[in-house]
């Protein structure tokens, strides 16, 4: 295991080459069987609809080692779930639930020595994709598709402890009402580009958008998913059909509920009111939760209790209590803890 000589906890998040991926194709109206290969380079039409239509959709996971020794990843069944949901949307052949999950197994038992090594903080993040391939030139679907997996190694999210970051109200908006802001379309982050080199321009970590239709509530970063901490300790979720469901978040709330003993609330949240809560995190695979710290909007900050200095009470606890669950020092739910055999 962790066979590769790489220095774990100074490790980026940047691309990293490794050994082998794993790719199908669909044509003819059916996927073929699939393989594990060894060539990084895709070859195809200058005119492939995902070049000319970004016809293309994603998935973000990661592999590890627990505790015990053993390589799993968490949670993949709603990766796979999620991707469906996403190529139906994008008029996609959607790749099978069991599939999606032996693609993963088969990609990460392949590059058995990337994955890192426990408690080094580092993961090896998989990214399962999916475009359209054959050309299109009229504006329709492709017929053509390719499914993919590749890993890379990535350093601890967390260097030297969870600084609380500082974060901007867009001028932009990430998704329209109605749009594809609930799946993971490459699109969607097209289009947030700008505003993230703007706001990082000013200064800021992250930008939180709002509500396209009425730019009154608070939806989510480019990125990652909002969760407050109410003045009575509980946990209030921002609720828009706009908001791509993280599976982090999803995950947080059933701890918040099952194993902290907090009360779960989605609901829209107003901009207006951000000031009444006592915590503010972003939840993500990357990350698990990073606190925020201030969110400013135009220039009136709104600053939460817990600081700039360290994550607040709630945060930490739902971090800690769902980073242990991961790594096996607490008991999972049934079905969270994906074993890979390698
Ligand atoms: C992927 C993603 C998230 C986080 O989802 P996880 O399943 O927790 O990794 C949040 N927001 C957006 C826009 C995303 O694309």
């Amino acid at each position: 295991m962790a066979a590769k000589d790489i220095d774990w906890a100074n490790l980026g998040f940047g691309y990293v080459k490794t050994d082998k991926r794993y790719v199908s194709y669909f044509k003819d109206g059916k996927w073929d069987e699939g393989a594990v290969i060894e060539d990084d380079m895709i070859v195809m039409s200058e005119c492939a609809g995902v070049l000319q239509y970004a016809q293309t959709i994603f998935e973000g996971l990661k592999a590890y080692t627990a505790e015990d020794g053993r390589i799993v990843t968490f949670r993949p069944d709603l990766n796979a779930d999620r991707m469906i949901e996403s190529a139906k949307r994008m008029e996609m052949p959607p790749f099978p639930r069991e599939r999606f999950i032996d693609a993963i197994e088969k990609v990460v038992a392949a590059n058995k020595d990337w994955v890192p090594p426990y408690g080094s903080g580092a993961t090896l993040y998989i990214r399962p994709y999916m475009f359209g391939q054959n050309p299109v030139i009229g504006v329709k679907p492709a017929t053509d598709y390719q499914f993919r997996t590749f890993v890379t190694p990535v350093g601890p999210y967390f260097k030297g402890g969870a600084k609380p970051i500082t974060i901007k109200v867009s001028d932009f908006d990430r998704a329209a009402p109605r749009g594809t802001g609930h799946i993971k379309a490459g699109l969607n982050y097209a289009m947030s580009l700008h505003a993230i080199v703007t706001a990082h321009e000013e200064g800021y970590d992250e930008n939180i958008y709002l509500d396209p239709g009425t730019r009154t509530k608070i939806e989510e970063t480019g990125g990652a998913n909002v969760l407050l901490v109410d003045a009575d300790g509980n946990i209030v979720i921002p609720k828009s059909d706009s908001i791509l469901p993280s599976i982090t978040r999803r995950s947080l709330a059933i701890v918040a509920e099952k194993y902290l003993g907090l009360k779960v609330t989605q609901r829209e949240v107003y901009l207006s009111e951000l000031g009444d809560f006592k915590e503010c995190g972003l939840c993500g695979t990357a990350a698990v939760i990073s606190p925020v710290g201030k969110i400013v909007d135009h220039g009136k900050e709104i600053c939460f209790p817990s600081g700039m200095e360290e994550m607040g009470p709630t945060t930490k606890k739902l971090y800690e209590t769902l980073t242990g669950i991961q790594m096996g020092h607490i008991e999972a739910p049934e079905g969270w803890v994906h074993e890979i055999k390698v």
